[in-house]
């Protein structure tokens, strides 16, 4: 069926790129709640056209659209993407504005053309190509798209547990992707947890003149200890039981990740460092990508900030920390598990102000489902897909894993720069992306359990 389906995306790739254009053209921005529902309703208004059965579904935060059909088949295909994008600024960094989707050199730029507008028009471009060349659907389709995965998906579990039923599939592709550094195309399998804390110590009323340093204590001084207690210089975290649940890799992940190239000597290029923590290099290198938990600062204040000096004593301080979490570690008891260690340590006055998170979860490397995946990538692409057992990245993956094999698989490229200005991706790409899907929905019928 596909080559009749792939000419008819030849044919129309323009009119797939204008939908791409409109949807960009909503800056449907989470973290600012702006135009969340025209996005949400444009989505919405696709999957009605090509006669899904639609909804929107209330939660706390931002609706939840499905979309379903139901040709009575065996097998069924979900499809979890999100509507929202991640803010825009810094505005003058962008060579074309942000909500015009532009095209220059075989490449779209616009924010949310890579994560994850285009995703969402690849798949239901295939839908849409299947049925415009008439052409049977052999599979049960059913979409899933949010509108808060940039902020953390805070709501989206309000969604799951009343509709446990709905996401139940024999496969899903979850919502990004693309090819690496070297053109090859990846797989995600999983996706690491998190738990994002917010660290805040107040040891003075107000702030003082710098010289009553001699006499009074330094709420920065005293977060710094705190800290510096948290983890070693060699990477290793110091709080009690933190690796109590870290499963290690299985005997099939590490075969897969072995074969995996992490082109060391361009990432340390990259980012102007002459080695990675610890020196890892290698195979344990490898391990620690796909597997290691981290306690990492992503923010800290007090005091004077500003230009020149300023001869001050801050009252307070404060830090935001984040810890990867993987497989089988839970955050609530690592949150606790930090608890205990500002207890013990003597930090008691470091408040826990604010907290946020959710587990990992991976789709198992061998699992029928993934080679599915790989069957489809290698009649569009022409290469075997590289499969990761997990993304280093975080996601509500937790929520689906009892109910769909989720493998993240999607158009962008290593050049993407998704969150960031002039995201892109490449028109060939998007594409492939597209047939990808049709020839995934054709081996679904193939046999597997
Ligand atoms: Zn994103």
């Amino acid at each position: 069926m596909s080559e009749k389906v792939f000419s008819h995306i030849d044919d129309h790739i323009d009119d797939a790129i204008d939908d791409l254009a409109e949807f960009c053209s909503i800056p449907s921005v989470a973290t600012k709640g702006e135009n969340m529902l025209d996005a949400a309703n444009l989505v919405k208004s696709w999957l009605e056209s090509l006669g899904l059965e639609t909804a929107l579904h209330e939660t706390s935060g931002w609706p939840v659209v499905t979309g379903e059909m139901d040709v009575g088949a065996k097998r069924t295909l979900l499809f979890y993407n999100h509507y929202d994008v991640q803010p825009a600024e810094p505005f003058d960094l962008w060579k074309s504005p942000p909500f015009e989707l532009s095209r220059r050199n075989g490449r779209l730029y616009a924010r949310g053309v890579a994560d994850n507008k285009g995703d969402i028009v690849t798949r239901i471009w295939a839908l849409k190509a299947l049925i415009e060349s008439d052409v049977e659907i052999p599979v049960n389709i059913k979409f899933v798209i949010e509108g808060e995965e940039e902020i953390g998906s805070p709501h989206l579990h309000e969604f799951v547990r009343k509709n446990e039923d709905f996401i139940k599939a024999d496969g899903g592709i979850w919502e990004f992707g693309g090819s690496g550094i070297d053109d090859r195309q990846e797989a995600w399998l999983g996706l690491k947890g998190l738990l994002y804390v917010q660290l805040e110590v107040k040891k003075l009323k107000m702030d003082s003149h710098s010289a009553n340093a001699c006499v009074l204590p330094s709420a920065p001084y005293r977060l710094v200890w705190a800290l510096n207690s948290l983890k070693n210089e060699d990477g290793k975290i110091l709080i009690k039981g933190f690796y109590d649940d870290v499963n290690t890799l299985s005997n099939a992940e590490l075969e897969i990740i072995r074969n995996i190239e992490l082109y060391e000597d361009d990432v340390k290029e990259y980012y102007e460092i002459d080695q990675f923590v610890n020196g890892l290099e290698g195979h344990e290198l490898q391990i620690e990508f796909y597997n290691g938990p981290t306690c990492n600062i992503c923010g800290i204040g007090s005091g004077w900030q500003g230009e020149g000096s300023k001869t001050v004593l801050p009252a307070e301080a404060m830090v935001k920390v984040d810890f990867r979490l993987v497989e089988s570690m839970d955050p609530n008891d690592i949150l606790s598990k930090l608890q205990n260690h500002f207890d013990s340590e003597g930090f008691s006055d470091i408040e826990i102000a604010w907290h946020d998170g959710y587990p990992a979860a991976k789709t198992p490397v061998d699992h029928p489902f993934v080679e599915v995946v790989n069957t489809a990538n290698k009649r569009v692409f022409g290469h075997d897909i590289t499969i990761h057992p997990t993304n280093p990245g975080s996601g509500p993956l937790y929520l689906f894993k009892d109910h769909v094999p989720m493998v993240s698989i999607g158009c962008s490229d290593f050049y993407s720069r998704a969150h960031s200005p002039n995201e892109t991706i490449k028109i060939e790409n998007f594409s492939k992306s597209i047939k990808r899907i049709i020839v995934l929905i054709e081996e679904m019928t193939a046999s597997f359990d």
